[in-house]
């Protein structure tokens, strides 16, 4: 433990941000890293507690109060080597992760919690920065394929981890590049693409091989996002590899059935966002959707409608708003009626903060427009009774939209390619496979096995890492016999 007394001494301090009209002008990362001097009294608050909550939080069990400590003493390289030992990718999660460990942190019983998150990513910034992040290659190869299906999160993880256990590695994926969601859902102003692409060439020279515009699979939905310019049959797939990870995701967006569905205008959240995302990276896009001086309308109030908001807002929308159907949580959580477990509270991204309004409880009932194209929505008010949603009477409400953006989560994976490999499903409609004991993450079919949000259903980076990670060490064992992979 750092300074004994640091955390009465010290308050939080937060992560920078460049000002919204600063930040509104591109789709770079705006967020300010904590200098050397803020990492180190922000580690000193960490009060390395006996049993620290914050590690059983975080879905990795990264080590915090071991790094904390060592970025107050200013020992970064031992500090990366701790963070590596539990998340082969922090500069994602440091990013772009929620914190749960942070909801976990003892001190924030009564002060607010150690700014665990902020640390992290300072870590993994030095680690790159020093050159200390190279890759490690395998001592010896074992002469096993492994095929990974899907280069989300999940599927690097599981592809580092395999190839560093000597086997040779292939990822497959249906898009154009690699990362997943990472890549395509994720807008840039939240996390720069050039931190995958510098963690592919990492794995590139750890022996992984990455085949992009390459379906794994037989049918393939309309509504969901293909790009592959090439189709392999699982069978075939299976022919080669000596075992295959499907890690795709979940894919398959909640659809809202109200009439007026059809008008131009109305879009899934992956139609937009994905598109974006093209364009900054140098693509040029035919017809891109664009909110410039429209009126727009986000439904769903998660992750993925916030991203919708704050990608309206930099490409000019002339009004942003944003509707949730259930209703407006509390600003604050009971502590000591949810702690350390993840609260139900008001949550205001930086892209609400960038202009935003936002309702809660509201339906939409309909949509509405002329020659087939949307004009308006028209909406209610709910009430929920007894775990039933119950329209408000004489609440109904119109307002202009010229465009919808539906953000309400995702189903299931894409059923078709479970079906198409064999593979038994929850009742969800996930891949069926348990996360611990034996043949864990192994699915019904013969060496096929499943992780991240295709066994668990729609979730969180550091949930697909995670998932990634305790899938290889199941692989390698099934393999060999044995795995020294961590748990
Ligand atoms: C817009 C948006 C914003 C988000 N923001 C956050 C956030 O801020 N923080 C956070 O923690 N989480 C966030 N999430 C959730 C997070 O991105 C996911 O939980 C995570 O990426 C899941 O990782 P995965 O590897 O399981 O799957 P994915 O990231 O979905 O990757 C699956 C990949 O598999 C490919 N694939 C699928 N099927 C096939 C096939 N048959 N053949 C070949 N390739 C295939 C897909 O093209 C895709 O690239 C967000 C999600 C969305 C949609
Ligand atoms: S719970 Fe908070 S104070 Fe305790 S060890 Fe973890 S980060 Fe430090």
């Amino acid at each position: 433990m750092g300074k004994i007394t640091g955390f009465m001494e010290f308050q939080r301090q937060e992560e920078g941000y460049l000002p919204p009209a600063t930040r509104l002008k591109n789709y770079a990362e705006f967020v300010i890293p904590l200098t050397n001097e803020q990492a180190k009294v922000q580690g000193a608050r960490c009060m390395d507690c006996g049993i620290p909550f914050c590690n059983n939080g975080c879905p990795v069990n990264n080590i915090i109060p071991d790094w904390n400590d060592l970025v107050y003493r200013g020992n970064y390289r031992e500090a990366l080597d701790t963070l590596h030992s539990t998340n082969n990718f922090p500069e994602f999660t440091g990013r772009i992760c929620p914190a749960p460990c942070e909801a976990a942190c003892t001190l924030g019983i009564s002060e607010d919690p150690v700014g665990i998150k902020s640390i992290e990513h300072k870590i993994i910034d030095e680690g790159w920065e020093h050159g200390w992040v190279v890759p490690q290659p395998a001592a010896r190869q074992t002469g096993k394929k492994v095929a990974v299906v899907g280069s989300g999160p999940a599927g690097l993880a599981a592809a580092q981890q395999l190839a560093r256990a000597g086997h040779a590695v292939t990822v497959f994926e249906k898009s154009d590049r690699i990362g997943g969601l990472l890549r395509y859902g994720i807008p840039d102003f939240k996390m720069e693409k050039s931190h995958i692409d510098r963690r592919i060439e990492q794995m590139k020279a750890e022996g992984v091989v990455f085949r992009t515009s390459v379906l794994i699979g037989k049918d393939f939905p309309a509504n969901v996002n293909n790009w592959a310019k090439e189709t392999i049959f699982p069978e075939d797939l299976e022919k080669e590899f000596d075992a295959v990870v499907l890690a795709g995701g979940a894919e398959q967006p909640r659809d809202l059935p109200v009439p007026g569905r059809e008008l131009k205008g109305v879009h899934f959240a992956m139609d937009f966002l994905p598109q974006q995302n093209k364009v900054n990276a140098g693509d040029k896009v035919k017809d891109q959707i664009k909110a410039a001086g429209k009126h727009v309308v986000v439904i769903g109030g998660g992750d993925t409608g916030s991203d919708c908001v704050g990608t309206s807002n930099r490409q000019g929308a002339a009004s942003v708003t944003q509707f949730e159907l259930m209703p407006m949580p509390p600003e604050q959580e009971n502590k000591p009626l949810v702690w350390p477990y993840w609260p139900t509270k008001l949550r205001t991204s930086s892209s609400h903060d960038e202009g935003c309004e936002r309702d809660w409880a509201v339906a939409t009932k309909r949509l509405e427009g002329k020659g087939g194209k949307l004009e308006k929505l028209v909406a209610c008010r709910v009430e929920w009774k007894d775990g039933k949603m119950v329209e408000v009477p004489n609440s109904e409400f119109e307002m202009k939209a010229d465009l919808v953006f539906l953000a309400m989560g995702f189903v299931s994976p894409v059923a078709s390619i479970l079906d198409a490999f064999g593979v038994d499903k929850d009742g969800r409609g996930n891949a069926k496979a348990t996360t611990d004991g034996e043949g864990c993450y192994k699915t019904s079919a013969a060496k096929v096995f499943a992780a991240g949000d295709v066994r668990r259903g729609q979730s969180l980076v550091v949930w697909a890492i995670r998932e990634g990670r305790q899938c290889a060490r199941a692989v390698d064992e099934f393999l060999m016999g044995s795995s020294e992979l961590p748990r």
